[in-house]
């Protein structure tokens, strides 16, 4: 096929231009980058030839080698690796890969425009980082398997060039003309031997396969010898001594090793000897990436066997709730041609899995003890994936058990986070209870007219704003003995004698007005399965209580919003006896029980609980057009 010049992505066009144009902190990050996508290469290579062992053309030494070249003001980077084809080089090169441009663009706007290094590493634009210090870069690949390779041109300005070329060895190369002020400057010399030799010490000392540098003496006669050196140690840093290692070191093994473009906010480095052997380097990332939660998120962690890389992402390790935690496992006890289906069932697989899941609760535990603002940081960051850990294992006592003391709830007590034993400790005696309560924030819950009479009694309630939240709370039923129970359920009461007294008074009632409820449910309709009075409200004068069992309200919302709208709530009104509007209501009834203003009023009253519930009315018109009559009145 002939030279064929093609456009950028758009997205990538803009991406490029902001790669050129910006000012970056960091000029050297193009080094580390290119290796890493080197390396990645040959991963993939080692990956595939262990179901297809001709791929490696009789050539197992896998390299890299990085030659930097003053009298032609290149660097050139180029690996053994899996290489490209015509279309994988236009598919992964001309377009931005993984993260997406919606994400990619919307970050941007948050950082102000701003790009610098962790901008580019968050969003695997590692490649285009070349950009920074060439004006023009050349890639030529060959497929490893293939005859035909191909040589991808581009200035970085709108578009490529792409062409069939001769290559022999398989594999990438990478040429990049640098820009003049990185040849021979004081500041920048990418053509400088030694420095290149520095940074990818500084950068890229864990690669594990050789990256390599020709390095040139001279006797004294002035004959040249070139001497090819392997520049990084390639010592996996998971097999160093837990002492011998810094936290720097660590932090700068993570971003690397994973691509992650911030330090880990905690990281567990966990050895264990005995029937089952495994190094295990594991880190919470600082932030939640962007499709945790989604199902194009691939969770698990790499997988080593006497540190040779095995799997990018195994998933049968850690179970789905710890989905967010990085890292990989190196365990001498699994073979190295391990097939994804055989690790499944492998025993030492879900021995490692336990052992590890069992040592990070300890860690975060601990770090809820010790550290509670690390804890709450690392909560609001990740609580979500505890929470479904809760809820998706529901029936599982020991889950539940073990992550229930890791909750936070936001509690009433001065609408901060709390734990479920805090709460417990804070209980007066003569509470039974765990109450809590559901809204979007602390403010409209404070107004939920169940409220009051908590709040007269000096009760803290948990408040659950998370959708999920009350997923969590039903699933663990109760806590330390004690029954969880929501304000908005319709078995809510208080057990004091007071309340007690004053249910026994409402109960009286309504055996009188046995009649008068009966009716104020047809007027309203099937909506309602139950209307009746009630003790536990003050000053309101109504309610919508949920059922004790089923779904709530919330949940239905949730439901809803899940495309799974059979999911309803039983709805219970309840009317509070000692409102003036009771009083009314009773007059009309009185009066004739069959007129429109009778039916009307128990409509709007039942319009009131759902407003309360922030639900909007079926016939919003028609509601409106009643509070206007009544108004005029
Ligand atoms: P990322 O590496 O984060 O995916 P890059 O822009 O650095 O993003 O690279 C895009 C894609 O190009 C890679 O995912 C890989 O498929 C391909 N690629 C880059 N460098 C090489 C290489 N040296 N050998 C083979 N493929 C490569």
């Amino acid at each position: 096929m002939s030279a064929e010049t093609l456009e950028f992505q758009a997205e990538t066009k803009r991406l490029l231009d902001l790669v050129v144009n910006s000012i970056y902190t960091n000029k050297e990050i193009f080094l580390r980058e290119l290796i890493s996508n080197s390396s990645d290469a040959i991963d993939k290579l080692h990956f595939e030839s262990l179901t297809n062992h001709d791929i490696l053309e009789g050539n197992e030494d896998y390299e890299i080698f990085v030659v930097p070249d003053s009298d032609t003001k290149t660097i050139t980077i180029s690996d053994n690796g899996i290489g490209m084809t015509r279309d994988e080089v236009i598919s992964n090169i001309g377009t931005i890969a993984k993260s997406g441009t919606k994400a990619f663009l919307e970050k941007l706007r948050e950082n102000d425009g701003k790009v610098d290094e962790e901008f580019i590493g968050q969003f695997g634009v590692g490649f285009y980082s070349a950009f920074i210090v060439a004006d023009e870069v050349e890639l030529i690949t060959r497929r490893a398997g293939e005859n035909s390779a191909v040589k991808w041109t581009s200035k970085g300005a709108g578009e490529y060039t792409i062409e069939d070329c001769e290559k022999d060895s398989r594999g990438t190369t990478i040429v990049l003309h640098l820009k003049p002020e990185f040849c021979g400057g004081e500041e920048f010399d990418f053509t400088n031997n030694y420095a290149i030799e520095n940074l990818i010490k500084k950068y890229s000392d864990y690669i594990r396969y050789p990256v390599k540098m020709n390095f040139i003496t001279e006797d004294k006669d002035k004959n040249k010898t070139v001497e090819v050196r392997t520049v990084n140690s390639m010592q996996p840093l998971w097999t160093k001594n837990k002492s011998e290692i810094s936290q720097d070191e660590y932090k700068e093994f993570f971003k690397h090793q994973f691509r992650e473009w911030e330090e880990p906010q905690e990281i567990f480095h966990i050895k264990a000897e005995g029937t089952t052997e495994y190094t295990a380097l594991l880190c919470i990332p600082k932030h939640a990436a962007i499709n945790l939660y989604y199902a194009d998120y691939e969770p698990g962690l790499q997988l080593y066997s006497r540190h040779v890389f095995i799997m990018e992402k195994c998933k049968d390790f850690l179970p789905d709730y710890l989905r967010f935690i990085k890292g990989l496992v190196d365990s001498p006890d699994l073979p190295l041609n391990i097939s994804r289906e055989l690790l499944q069932q492998s025993r030492e697989v879900k021995k490692i899995g336990k052992a590890l899941e069992k040592n990070i609760l300890k860690q975060l535990s601990k770090m809820l003890q010790n550290d509670r603002a690390k804890y709450e940081t690392f909560w609001n960051e990740f609580g979500k994936s505890l929470k479904i850990g809760v809820y998706g294992n529901m029936f599982d006592t020991k889950v539940k058990d073990d992550l229930k003391d890791l909750l936070l709830f936001t509690t009433s007590k001065e609408e901060k986070l709390s734990t479920l034993a805090e709460y417990v400790e804070r209980m007066p005696e003569s509470q039974t209870k765990i109450y809590c309560a559901v809204g979007k924030d602390a403010a409209t819950i404070s107004q939920i007219p169940q409220m009051e009479i908590l709040r007269d009694r000096g009760i803290e309630v948990i408040y659950l704003l998370d959708p999920i939240d009350e997923f969590v709370t039903d699933a663990l039923q109760n806590y330390s003995g004690k029954e969880i129970q929501s304000i908005n359920r319709e078995d809510f009461e208080l057990d004091d004698d007071e309340s007690k007294k004053v249910k026994s008074e409402v109960e009286e009632l309504a055996k009188s007005n046995e009649d008068l409820l009966k009716d104020v449910r047809e007027a309203i309709g099937a909506e309602v399965s139950e209307v009746r009075l009630t003790s536990r409200l003050k000053s309101g004068a109504v309610c919508l209580a949920t059922g004790a069992q089923g779904p709530s309200l919330n949940m239905e919302k949730t439901f809803a919003a899940m495309n799974n709208p059979m999911m309803k709530a039983t709805r219970i009104l309840e009317l509070n006896p000692n409102h003036e509007l009771f009083k009314k209501l009773s007059g009309l009834h009185a009066l004739d029980k069959e007129s429109g203003d009778f039916k009307d009023f128990c409509k709007l009253l039942y319009t009131q609980a759902l407003l309360i519930e922030g639900i909007m009315p079926d016939n919003p018109v028609e509601v409106a057009n009643k509070i206007a009559a009544l108004m005029a009145k």
